[in-house]
């Protein structure tokens, strides 16, 4: 970052400040990642500062844990019997 952009930094957080419902301020959910974000989902539901870098890491990471070797349970491949 270059101190060029700074200005432009503070002006944004101040602008946030200002005029942002700050209820919808919240941290991304990603544990190494200090960054916050402004939700504007409808429902308030948004986890990631960005899908495309911690929500995908953490997602991956989640997949990763169901689906490793031996440890996938075999009812979750399968749909469930009728009538069960
Ligand atoms: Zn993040």
């Amino acid at each position: 970052m270059t101190a060029a952009r700074l200005p432009a930094i503070f002006t944004t957080a101040a602008d946030l400040l200002c005029h942002a419902d700050l209820g919808r301020v919240r941290r991304c959910a990603h544990p190494a990642c200090v960054l916050y974000f402004l939700d504007g989902t409808k429902n308030g539901t948004r986890r990631w500062c960005d899908m495309r870098t911690c929500g995908n890491r953490v997602n991956a990471a989640a997949y990763y844990r169901r689906h490793r070797a031996g440890d996938a349970p075999a009812s979750r491949s399968s749909p469930p019997e009728p009538g069960a």
